[in-house]
């Protein structure tokens, strides 16, 4: 029943996914889905249109709930946590952030405001005439725009950025709540090549500091992210098949219902 849990020692692992099904008028879009993520590991995700990708991420940050099943955070302090029983934004605060497919940022806003308004405190306190930027929040600011190349755009408005870095800038403000757990639906779709391999350096570079949960549909960009990491096969809603990149594409159960339809390589 456990899928691959045997890879996993009880304190590596910081979220379980078991036994979840989820229907939508008796059509199950996830079904009796068995899913284990390690701590600081970068997993892909892959899968036909339908398969129950987005699903999945709508299960664990608690917008949509499991008809059964368990979904379960665990703290390095050894305590579990029921995520099915939280509401949407408590899972957020327990340190579970997700970027959706379009960039969400506030286009009006510079580079560096967008990144103070996300940062947790200083949200409440920008709007008071007495917040004083603190050196600590510069800082934080400066270092993760350095990191996704957008220092010297600081001071642009956001709806000036290319597609890419508004997605960068989005991953910033994301980074800067430092999420344990960071679920990324198809960050590479709309960017161009460089970009691609870009935002793919960026998520490898993150791996070890947060967990990472990554959908993709472009087999080359999944290939540079997966590296030494799993790929997970969704289909049907449940996993079909998990293993490192080669052994993905050369499955033959995977071949059929995914690489084999000849959408992508
Ligand atoms: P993927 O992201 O892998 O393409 P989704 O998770 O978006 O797949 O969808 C899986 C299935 O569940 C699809 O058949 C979709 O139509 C259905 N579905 C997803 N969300 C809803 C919803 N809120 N209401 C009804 N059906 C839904
Ligand atoms: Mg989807």
């Amino acid at each position: 029943m456990q899928y691959h849990s045997a890879k996993y020692r009880d304190t590596d692992l910081v979220l379980s996914v078991e036994n979840v099904t989820k229907s939508f008028d008796g059509f199950k879009a996830i079904s009796d889905l068995n899913f284990y993520l390690g701590e600081g590991e970068l997993r892909t995700i892959i899968g036909p249109n339908g398969a129950g990708k987005s699903t999945f991420m709508d299960l664990i940050t608690g917008r949509t709930r499991p008809d059964v099943g368990k979904l379960t955070m665990h703290q390095k302090s050894g305590d579990d946590i029921d995520l099915t029983k939280l509401p949407e934004f408590k899972i957020n605060r327990l340190g579970i952030s997700r970027k959706f497919q379009a960039p969400s940022v506030y286009l009006n806003h510079s580079v560096y405001d967008n990144m103070l308004l996300s940062l947790p405190h200083a949200r409440n306190l920008m709007s008071s005439i007495f917040y004083q930027q603190k050196q600590e929040d510069r800082d934080t600011i400066d270092e993760i725009l350095e990191m996704m190349r957008l220092k010297d755009r600081r001071d642009a408005t956001a709806k000036e950025l290319s597609h890419g870095q508004k997605q960068w800038l989005e991953l910033g403000m994301l980074l800067a709540q430092k999420p344990r757990i960071l679920l990324v639906d198809e960050p590479a779709a709309g960017l161009s090549d460089e970009e691609t391999e870009r935002t793919g350096e960026l998520l490898i570079s993150l791996k070890g500091k947060h967990s990472l949960i990554v959908i993709e549909h472009d087999m080359t960009f999944v290939r540079q992210i997966a590296q030494d990491g799993d790929v997970c096969v969704l289909h049907q809603g449940s996993v079909l098949f998990e293993g490192q990149f080669d052994e993905v594409q050369a499955n033959q159960k995977v071949k059929e219902v995914y690489l084999g339809r000849g959408k992508e390589e």
